[in-house]
């Protein structure tokens, strides 16, 4: 008999991968009185200046690492009092590269903060401010940084602006072909146009579905998917193609 299938949007796979693993508290920042960023699910109060901009340098140093490396230099720099946008700036190159060793590349990673924390400083009323403005200037203005690409720029956009700008990794690229909803050769933009165009306009909407997004491709849609348990099984093409 064959098995009752559904089609997956992605507002009902959003909601069926809550239902699994629950909220995930992205974007990890330090608590006050912490020394590690820690996630904070269910949490949408909002951040301090230092937190946001603990977001932006997060982002810039989870590139192309696993954001456990970049978790250790966030950290080194919140410990040594180096998390604010003056003393990036002016901090002497290598004692930066020293602080965010951790995070790999770290050369280019100290040119792409330094370039950032530059520029930032400079806009009045800081960071909460400057993330306020229009959204595709913004975002434009992000992209002209120093290794800022859209991943990134949404990353900060989203996370540290409380924007809706809807973040595509290469875990939502694979887990949104896998579930037909663009084909697998698609673009970061085509993705995320996909994306917005069936959900909600909402920052937390965007946050939480990206985050668990993150989570299932962890725990099951991997490059060699795991597919049973997996939360989409029922509805996924390539999940039922492994049924055997
Ligand atoms: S069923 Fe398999 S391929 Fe489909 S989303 Fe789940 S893990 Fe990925």
């Amino acid at each position: 008999m064959p098995v009752a299938t559904k089609v997956w949007t992605p507002a009902a796979a959003c909601t069926a991968l809550l239902a699994r693993f629950g909220p995930q508290g992205w974007w990890p920042v330090t608590p006050a009185r912490g020394s590690a960023p820690a996630y904070r699910p269910g949490v949408w109060d909002e951040l301090t200046e230092a937190q946001r901009l603990e977001v932006c340098v997060g982002a810039l140093l989870t590139q192309n690492t696993a954001w456990t490396n970049a978790s250790r230099a966030v950290s080194r720099l919140v410990e040594e009092g180096a998390m604010r946008l003056d003393r990036l700036a002016s901090m002497p190159g290598p004692r930066l590269e020293r602080l965010i060793r951790s995070s790999g590349y770290f050369r280019q990673k100290a040119l792409k903060v330094k370039a950032f924390a530059s520029h930032a400083r400079g806009k009045r009323g800081g960071l909460r401010a400057w993330l306020s403005g229009p959204l595709s200037e913004l975002r434009e203005e992000l992209l002209s940084l120093h290794g800022i690409g859209q991943e990134t720029a949404d990353s900060i956009l989203l996370y540290a602006g409380g924007r809706a700008a809807f973040v595509v990794d290469a875990y939502t690229l694979r887990i949104g072909s896998r579930l037909g909803w663009y084909g697998p050769g698609s673009s970061y933009r085509e993705a995320q146009a996909f994306l917005v165009s069936k959900l909600p306009s909402s920052a937390r909407l965007y946050a939480e579905c990206h985050a668990l997004f993150v989570e299932l491709a962890k725990q099951h849609c991997r490059k060699t998917p795991s597919c049973e348990g997996c939360p989409l099984r029922r509805g996924c093409r390539h999940g039922r193609g492994n049924e055997g």
